[in-house]
Formats: structure tokens, C-alpha cells, sequence
């Protein structure tokens, strides 16, 4: 679909739906005021210059700019210590460093929101039994399920009260779960409900796809320790490639251990001239953030409109940024994806077809054009093609373009 065809009668409904949506994206908008202002503080804090944003190579050594955003970021988060890196390859391999900080081997990790994302398994051992994995140490693991798809506090604290787990780890997004987004708060719930059973169980979050959807992060309100990917919410779509771990200093620096070795940590990794986008894409984050936090809701606002379920609904506070729409057939899912991917940057021409995917039973639908390879921080759309037909969508750069997208995917959907 070009965005010339799209029919005026689509256009007319996205207007409709913002007119609904004015309160909602003044809240969008004013939580990236509040963040800004932090980060922006931050930068000035630790007085960013130019010679921060030149790199070094080989070892890596005294690398200025590298350290001090480990700095900033801390403070932005809340935190004591942070590793922000290029090295890290991406979520999965930080969020799995930031868990092996938290274990020794005869320990066990309690997961307490269900499973947990799908690429921590294999590190983990859930799934496989991969050289090097949690389990392949000695370290055991349990979890317990969601209820409702909320967190079920009297259970967390019967099986960390039971087990006394070395780490607790808490996935604030859905993931590509059918449930929702854990508040901040409520990961404070269960922070502090945890440490009463078990005071020396370390708190771990996954906040991939969280960052800056409110003002507050899970490391103010009781996490040790939390991780994340640089190519989706706080780096801001700039940042090309990379993740961070922040927390306390000595979580941190085990951490580090892990993503190069023991003995040296953070100390070593040169950033080739990346930080300049890292510092950027930091600072742009806030902002970022509410724009695809706005093509969030105007998406789930125009398909309810149309009669599809969305979750959260359009007008519901959100504690990440995806959407999840339920398209009620194959056919309007390929429709849907083709609409965003039509609506793209980068790759419009191409048509997304559905595919076996390794690990899934059925076949996947995905739409994405971005400049970063994998950037969910840009608009992306994608789920599995079977029953309830759920398309989770994320992203978007700007606004306006987030807005032209889900346009391009709603007309599609009507082109019948
Ligand atoms: C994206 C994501 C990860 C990590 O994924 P990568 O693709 O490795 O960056 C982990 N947990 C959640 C909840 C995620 O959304």
C-alpha cells in the first residue's frame, strides 16, 4: 500500500481516535518531560564534553566516555554501578550475565512471572542442556505462574519463603505473553515482599521494553539488580547494537565478570567510536519512548473502534510498549503486517509472508523495517499465526511515521 492510498475514510478515524486520545498523550508526554529532565541532569552532573564521545581500541582501557555513562546511567536509573556496552550482543546476553551475578552453583533462580522470555531458556537450562548454562553449574530453577496474568503475591512468597531462592527474576514486560505489563510499583510489591521471607535473595528484573513508560524504574523501588537492550527503548533508536546492566556495585561488577572475564570486568572493551550514539540515543530515549508509546495507543484506539479486543486498551496507563491487537483471522493478520511494513523507512517494498520459525509450533508473521537490524524501538509488528491471531506491535521512531504506519496496516485490513 502506498501511502498515497490511504483512504481518506482511515485518516479521518486516526483523527477521531486522537481527539479521544488528547489526555492520554498529554500523560505520554509529561512522563517525557520528568525523564528528560533526569537524563538531562545527569549529562550535566557529569559534565558530558566532547572528548567523551571519542572511542578507544584494542583493551579498551581508560576509555572516558564509556566510563563516564556508566555514571549516567546509574544515576538516570537510580542504581550504584552500571555496564553499558556495545559487547553485550544483545538483551538475552545481558539480562543472562546480569543472572549469573546472582548465583552460586547449588542456589536456584525463582521465576515469578511464568516462564521467562523465550531466549533465556536455553541459557538458563529450561529448555536444552547447553554447555555453560545455569543448570550446567549446579544452579537450580523454579518458577511460579502468573495468576490472571498478574503477579500472585501469596505464591511468590510461599516459594520464596519455602525455597529461599538465590535470585528472584521478575520480567516486567509481557514479553509475548498474553498478560500485562508489571507496574513499577508492583515489582516494588514484590521486592518488598520477597526480602521479608528471604532478606538475602537477590532481586533481578528484566526490564527490556520498560524503560522510561513511567518516570520510575524497578531499581528505585527495591531491585539489586536489572538489565536490558540498548536497541529497544533506552537507546533511543540511535544506539547500534548493545546492552546494560545496572544495580549494586557488586552485582554490577560480577556481572562484568561475566561479560568478559574475572579479574578484569568492566575495565577492558573498546567502543570503536561508538559512544557518541550511546550518549545520544540515552538522551533521545525519554522521547522515543512516547512516540511509540503514542502509536500504541492510537493503534489500539482505531481498532477498537473497529471492534478488535486490544490489550492494554487504548486510554489504559502502560508499562511498556507493546500493543497486542487480536485480528481474529490469519488473513487480517497478513494484512496487518503488510500495512506496517508498507509503511516503513527501510525495506517497504518487501511483503512479510508467514514462516516456520525455529521454537514455534506454528508459522510467524513478521513486519519490520528498520535501520538497526532487530530495533524493536522502531515499528515492528509480528506474532504467531494461529488462535486468538494476536499481532503484538512496538515501536515507532517518530510519531508521525508510527502514525502513518498503523494507517497503512489499518487500510490494508479494510482493503477486502
Ligand atoms: C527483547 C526481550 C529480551 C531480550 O531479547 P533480545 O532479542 O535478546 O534483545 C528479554 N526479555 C524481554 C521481556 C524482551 O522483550
Amino acid at each position: 500500500m502506498r501511502l498515497s492510498e490511504i483512504p481518506k475514510s482511515v485518516e479521518d478515524l486516526a483523527t477521531d481516535c486522537e481527539a479521544r486520545l488528547v489526555a492520554r498523550f498529554a500523560e505520554i508526554d509529561e512522563t517525557a518531560r520528568t525523564n528528560t529532565r533526569r537524563v538531562l541532569e545527569a549529562f550535566q552532573e557529569f559534565r558530558v564534553s566532547d572528548p567523551c564521545f571519542a572511542g578507544t581500541t584494542g583493551y579498551g582501557y581508560d576509555d572516558m566516555g564509556r566510563d563516564t555513562l556508566d555514571k549516567i546511567w546509574a544515576r538516570v536509573f537510580g542504581a550504584e554501578e552500571a555496564i553499558v556496552r556495545i559487547g553485550f550482543v544483545n538483551g538475552t546476553h545481558a539480562i543472562a550475565s546480569a543472572i549469573f551475578a546472582c548465583l552460586r552453583p547449588g542456589e536456584t533462580l525463582l521465576s515469578v512471572m511464568g516462564a521467562p522470555y523465550d531466549t533465556l531458556r536455553t541459557a538458563i537450562g529450561i529448555s536444552g542442556d547447553a554447555f555453560g548454562s545455569l543448570a550446567f553449574y549446579g544452579i537450580k530453577y523454579a518458577q511460579v505462574e502468573t495468576k490472571d496474568g498478574s503477579a500472585d503475591l501469596p505464591a511468590i512468597i510461599e516459594a520464596a519463603d519455602r525455597i529461599r531462592p538465590g535470585a528472584v527474576l521478575v520480567q516486567r514486560s509481557r514479553g509475548y505473553d498474553s498478560r500485562r505489563a508489571l507496574t513499577v510499583e508492583e515489582i516494588g510489591e514484590i521486592c518488598t515482599a520477597v526480602k521479608e521471607v528471604s532478606p538475602d535473595t537477590v532481586i533481578m528484573v528484566d526490564n527490556c521494553y520498560g524503560e522510561f513508560t513511567g518516570t520510575l524504574e524497578p531499581t528505585m523501588v527495591g531491585a539489586d539488580l536489572m538489565a536490558g537492550s540498548l536497541i529497544k527503548n533506552p537507546g533511543g533508536g540511535i544506539a547500534p547494537t548493545g546492552g546494560y546492566v545496572t544495580g549494586s556495585k557488586e552485582l554490577v561488577e560480577r556481572a562484568a565478570f561475566r561479560l568478559t572475564v574475572p579479574g578484569i570486568g568492566g575495565e577492558c572493551g573498546s567502543t570503536l567510536g561508538n559512544n557518541r550514539l550511546l550518549y545520544q540515543g540515552l538522551f533521545l530515549a525519554p522521547h522515543t519512548v512516547a512516540q511509540a508509546l503514542k502509536t500504541a495507543a492510537l493503534c489500539a484506539a482505531m481498532l477498537e473502534t473497529l471492534g478488535y479486543k486490544t490489550e492494554p486498551a487504548a486510554e489504559e496507563p502502560r508499562s511498556d510498549i507493546i500493543q497486542t491487537v487480536y485480528l481474529e483471522s490469519a488473513d487480517n493478520m497478513s494484512r496487518f503486517c503488510r500495512g506496517i511494513q508498507s509503511g516503513s523507512p527501510v525495506d517497504s517494498y518487501v511483503t512479510p509472508e508467514p514462516w516456520q520459525m525455529p521454537g514455534y509450533d506454528c508459522e510467524v508473521i513478521m513486519a519490520a523495517g528498520a535501520f538497526i537490524q532487530g530495533a524493536s524501538i522502531e515499528l515492528s509488528a509480528d506474532g504467531p499465526v494461529r488462535e486468538p491471531y494476536m499481532v503484538f506491535l512496538q515501536g515507532g521512531l517518530t510519531y508521525e511515521s508510527g502514525r502513518l504506519g498503523v494507517m497503512a496496516a489499518i487500510s490494508e485490513m479494510l482493503d477486502k
